[in-house]
């Protein structure tokens, strides 16, 4: 039989603490090599899952490996997502504390697939609640529609979300799944009207003209053919081979029903998804004095049809910008570069509330009928974070910058309770805690979200003066603000050295994960996210059902100016944050290890960028700061009983005990491990392979 040495040396160590160089970045890479050459995409960090994406189906979530996991102990078995799936239900169901599972990843490193793992999991093997079985059906799901709608091909993902998903799951207090609830993030909303090369829009719509019933085509007034919308037509790409949109539909038309959909409720859905196309075809030509006018009468009927807004009100909508100035309504008539803008607002605003409502509809399906029954009171929850990474691109804007700083507020909430509970845990041990050393990252959230002085109050303030500010005075009142700040750099403040590589319009970021260079051009357009009045009137007046519960007249009538959209993505992630500190953590980090999709190969400095963005050396020298290792004596004793003879066959006496006889008889020196009140703790990976080795001769 191969040694454990040999088995080391050839398939790596399945948890990076048990690594002798622990601080070597080449070692954590060398060590996940090892591993992905042999399919093992799971390795952790103390309770840290790392989880390297395979591009290929490794047969490892079958119901026979959810059966391995279930109920054993977590550094017993080999890596897998499904430990820290049976460990988290576990100590939901024995504690009672409510868990959360973070997962965290770049485009295409695997978030969403371990998402939908999870959710398997949970589905297939936690007993079936009393009443409502439906429950399980509906979660799994709700699935394949928020996909349908909120993911698209994007050069980096066949798949991607282009959303951020939050979703608790309900147990009763039998660990019976009853409920969830999903709290979405961000929805790229640009994309619908808007892809770059080689990229799509969201899956939906070649969906629908893939597989769409001829009939329900004839009504919605499409053709088959996405060459022949504008807004599937600007990435050139509408057909992807790992795609079938056909079945796909098929699918999605299916789990409607099952999340409650009536006909009429699909009906009045497909009709928004066929009026964002036909909106993108309206075509606008200019008369003698440059105004707008509509040509295409042929869309403008349908979408009356479809959206159920009287024609004439949405083509003077479509053309005209309605001012209200001392109480006097005018309208002014638009360009035709202003009435494309028009247009493109309304189709985004449209699609990305039909999302929204599509949340609320889908969470209202997902509600635990028993929500009035006493049991309701004693169910826990298990969350599920899908959210996207930390985005560094050629071109940073607006969008990478909220997601950037999404990745802050969670590598910040990280760091707190990791440090928290190891610092617990030695508590509990009563072992002496040895503070760590580690980099704070709150002062770039500060710089982002504070009060008055942060990037955002600074962006909103700027918002708050239209017609004056524009992108660059929002630059140059952050440089009067935030000149002195360590992590802020634009090209004024910087010194010859770094001038070169900064544009004019452009301030630096110095993240905990690296550098990233933001061109402020659409900051306040995309901060300020409004459509204008009479779109919003003509919108409130529709009388499709779904177009109305989105457009609220009251929103007409409020004096008081809507949050902006980086205040709101703000608020939700502090909200965001509250939810997953009331919860005990469990982490995923997930690698993508080439950017052509293909299995079995490994880029290493794609990979060490991943390493570094999510942390995970740091992470690392926080868990391995005291001991490489802990186990609770029994375990210990267990395993290492044989190579001692007052503990072999059998201890009498008290595991600490035994375990205090077995590692004197071992020849551990005093400064190698501690005892704890439950568990042994070793300080270095050596003494534990010298242990582990001798078990072997
Ligand atoms: P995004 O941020 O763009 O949404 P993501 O992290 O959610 O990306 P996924 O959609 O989960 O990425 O994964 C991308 C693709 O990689 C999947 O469609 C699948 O083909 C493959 N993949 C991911 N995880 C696994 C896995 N565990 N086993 C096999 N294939 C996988
Ligand atoms: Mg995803």
């Amino acid at each position: 039989m191969e040694s454990a040495l040999t088995a080391r040396d050839r398939v790596g160590v399945q948890d990076f603490v048990l690594l002798e160089n622990f601080t070597s970045e080449a070692a954590f890479i060398e060590n996940l090599r090892r591993r992905f050459r042999e399919n093992l995409i799971y390795t952790y960090i103390g309770p840290v899952l790392v989880s390297v994406n395979p591009y290929r189906d490794l047969q490892i979530y079958s119901r026979q490996h959810m059966e391995r996991y279930r109920g054993v102990s977590f550094y017993e078995v080999p890596p897998h997502l499904f430990a820290v799936a049976d460990t988290a239900y576990r100590a939901l169901r024995t504690e009672r504390r409510d868990q959360a599972v973070m997962i965290s990843g770049e485009s295409g490193a695997g978030k969403t697939e371990a998402t939908k793992r999870l959710l398997q999991f949970y589905a297939e093997t936690c007993p079936a609640p009393e009443r409502g079985g439906a429950v399980r059906d509906r979660l799994l799901q709700s699935n394949p529609v928020l996909e349908a709608f909120g993911n698209a091909k994007t050069l980096r993902n066949d798949n991607s979300s282009r959303f951020g998903k939050y979703m608790d799951v309900q147990f009763d207090f039998k660990g019976a799944p009853v409920g969830g609830h999903i709290l979405s993030y961000l929805l790229e909303k640009s994309r619908v009207v808007h892809q770059n090369h080689g990229e799509r829009n969201f899956h939906i719509f070649y969906q629908l003209l893939e597989g769409g019933e001829e009939e329900t085509l004839r009504r919605l007034g499409l053709e088959r053919n996405p060459q022949s919308y504008l807004y599937l037509v600007k990435g050139q790409c509408a057909k992807v081979s790992s795609i079938n949109d056909k079945n796909d539909w098929k699918v999605v038309r299916k789990a409607l029903t099952v999340i409650d959909f009536t006909e009429d409720e699909v009906e009045d859905l497909l009709s928004i998804v066929a009026s964002v196309l036909h909106l993108g075809n309206i075509h606008f030509a200019a008369d003698e004095e440059s105004n707008a006018q509509v040509t295409t009468e042929n869309q403008l009927k349908y979408l009356t049809r479809l959206l159920g807004v009287e024609g004439s009100t949405l083509r003077e909508a479509l053309t005209h910008r309605k001012i209200i100035a001392k109480g006097e309504e005018l309208l002014s008539p638009l360009n035709l570069e202003q009435a494309a803008y028009a247009r493109d607002a309304l189709a985004k605003a449209v699609y990305s509330r039909t999302f929204t409502w599509l949340v609320a509809k889908i969470n209202r399906s997902l509600a635990s009928k028993d929500a009035e029954s006493p049991s309701w009171r004693s169910t826990t929850v298990l969350g599920l974070l899908d959210i996207y990474g930390f985005e560094v691109f050629q071109n940073n804007s607006f969008e990478q910058f909220c997601i950037n700083y999404c990745n802050e507020k969670l590598q910040q909430l990280f760091i707190e309770l990791t440090l928290k509970s190891e610092q617990e845990e030695y508590e509990a041990e009563g072992i002496a805690w040895e503070p760590v050393q580690y980099f704070n990252n709150k002062i770039i959230c500060d710089l982002v979200e504070e009060k008055f002085k942060g990037i955002i109050s600074i962006l909103d303030e700027e918002c708050l003066r239209p017609g004056e500010a524009t992108d660059l005075t929002f630059l140059e009142k952050l440089e009067d603000t935030v000149k002195h700040h360590p992590h802020f750099l634009t090209h004024k403040l910087a010194d010859q050295r770094t001038r070169k590589s900064l544009g004019r319009g452009e301030f630096r970021l110095l993240h905990y994960a690296g550098e990233v260079t933001y061109n402020v051009t659409g900051f306040l357009d995309k901060n300020n996210d409004l459509l204008f009045r009479n779109l919003k009137e003509a919108m409130c007046s529709s009388e499709n059902p779904i177009m109305s519960q989105c457009f609220d007249r009251s929103e007409l009538s409020d004096k008081k100016r809507p949050e902006t959209v980086a205040t709101q993505f703000k608020m939700s992630l502090l909200q965001l944050v509250e939810i997953l500190k009331s919860k005990e953590p469990a982490y995923v980090r997930c690698i993508k290890p080439n950017d052509a999709k293909q299995p079995g190969r490994f880029d290493e400095v794609l990979i060490r960028h991943q390493v570094k963005y999510l942390g995970l050396m740091e992470n690392l020298r926080v868990r391995r700061a005291g001991f490489a290792y802990r186990r609770k004596y029994e375990a210990f004793l267990q395993r290492y009983k044989s190579l001692c003879p007052e503990t072999w066959p059998i201890w009498a006496g008290r595991p600490q005990d035994g375990v205090a006889v077995l590692v004197r008889h071992l020849g551990y020196k005093p400064e190698e491990y501690k005892m704890g009140r439950t568990k042994i703790f070793i300080r270095f990976p050596k003494t534990l392979f010298a242990t582990e080795d001798a078990l072997e001769v």
